[in-house]
């Protein structure tokens, strides 16, 4: 028998964790960190001892409790969760926290597969200091749609569009039927034709996993910003700020948005800066030439500021004071295209908007959402017409409505289904 467990992403956004077991075999999919905000535990300036954030974080139940999937060497001694499990492969949907978060505390006899592109990105982070915590785990680079055998299961990556490189959904057959998870998902990217192919692999199976995080967040009605939004509204600010200075916040891990934004800024005069550990982040993902706040220096940005898009480092926000020796002319703005922080979700969002205002520098938020709209939602789930329906990565998991004779279930954290939604 095929049991369905959910170890995370129940009732909110992020931490998603699905554990699939068939017999003596188990299949994890994602296993992400809760992304930080007000009840993260975690959040600056918590900061964790080198070899001991997994045990700190299973002390405040801040990570799940499965047996035999952990390092032993990062648990206390004599933790049961160190012994032996069934036969495990762990399966990264994309290189966001929130699912590849823990990751780096997997037994390393455990292979964890994932997208060439979500490997190449989160080993360019770990070559600048800014690695899984645990560090890397035994990375298998997955091709698409190239089944992969877990004793009497077998797993699919599929490609799907969502805001960073090599995002990926999963197709998990089984000898009870076929689970599907769509991992982060997005219909209005620059390759929606990715989700819809997902949709159409997907379509007909037993149990689909979908992500819901529009759901309930009262975004603004009609069509979602675009890319090419995101892209117009980045020239047309430049352009605004005619010979002053402008700020940025996107976020790195958006490649593709890097290149268009380095595009963008070319043609409008201006070169960006990046804070030191973003360009080398950039520079070691294999964007060329990336330009660091160290190697261009303050005395160049304050001879020509018009030259320039910066875009510092904020991490803990400790240097946000340096700002202030910026050039800030009466036309500088800084465009927010879903940078860190990310938004007033984040406790460190306060402190840096209270600055911005005591600068003098208006915040243009210029960017897209990652994530389906909830009308794309709506059609993506119709198109699959799975057997069961199950909305996690979502505060409002009630809100997706399918077409009958699809069922939702809405599952509760780590108890066991069948693929028919039934408790086990
Ligand atoms: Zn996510």
């Amino acid at each position: 028998m095929t049991t369905v467990e959910f170890w995370g992403g129940v009732g909110l956004i992020g931490s998603s964790k699905i554990l699939v077991t068939e017999g003596t075999h188990r299949v994890l999919l994602d296993f992400g960190t809760d992304i930080p905000r007000e009840a993260d535990l975690f959040r600056p300036p918590v900061s964790l001892r080198q070899g001991r954030e997994l045990a700190h974080r299973l002390r405040v139940g801040a990570a799940p409790r499965i047996t035999g999937l952990y390092d032993p060497a990062q648990l206390d001694a004599g933790d049961p969760l160190g012994s032996a499990g069934p036969d495990t492969q762990v399966f990264i949907t994309h290189g966001h926290i929130d699912h590849c978060g823990l990751a780096g505390f997997v037994d390393p006899r455990i292979p964890v597969h994932a997208s060439p592109a979500t490997i190449a990105l989160l080993t360019a982070l770990a070559a600048v200091g800014d690695g899984l915590p645990g560090g890397d785990p035994d990375w298998q680079p997955l091709p698409d749609e190239t089944p992969v055998q877990v004793g009497p299961m077998t797993v699919e990556r599929i490609t799907v569009d969502h805001d960073t490189p090599g995002a990926s959904g999963y197709l998990v057959t089984t000898g009870d039927g076929v689970l599907a998870f769509t991992g982060d998902i997005r219909f209005h990217g620059r390759n929606p034709e990715r989700s819809w192919h997902f949709a159409e692999r997907a379509a007909g199976c037993d149990m689909l996993v979908t992500e819901g995080t529009a759901l309930g967040l009262g975004l603004p009605p009609g069509p979602p910003r675009t890319e090419d939004d995101v892209r117009a509204d980045f020239a047309t600010a430049l352009a605004a700020a005619d010979r002053d200075l402008v700020l940025l916040a996107m976020y790195p891990r958006d490649l593709e948005r890097v290149t268009e934004f380095l595009e963008v800024a070319t043609a409008a005069g201006r070169r960006i800066v990046w804070g030191d550990r973003t360009a080398a982040f950039l520079r070691e993902a294999g964007v060329p030439d990336p330009l660091a706040w160290t190697a261009v220096g303050l005395d160049a940005l304050r001879a020509e500021p018009g030259a320039f898009v910066y875009q510092p480092d904020l991490g803990d926000l400790r240097g946000i004071a340096d700002l202030g020796d910026l050039p800030i002319g009466p036309k500088t703005v800084w465009l927010h295209a879903n940078g860190e922080p990310l938004g007033p979700f984040e406790s460190r969002w306060q402190l840096f908007t209270e600055w911005l205002t005591a600068l003098n520098v208006p915040l243009q938020r210029i960017g897209s959402f990652g994530h389906a709209t909830a009308d794309d939602l709506h059609t993506f789930v119709h198109r699959v017409a799975p057997k069961v329906l199950v909305p996690i990565h979502t505060q409002a998991p009630d809100l997706l409505h399918p077409l009958a004779p699809t069922r939702r279930m809405i599952p509760d954290y780590a108890v066991p289904y069948r693929l028919d939604g039934s408790r086990a």
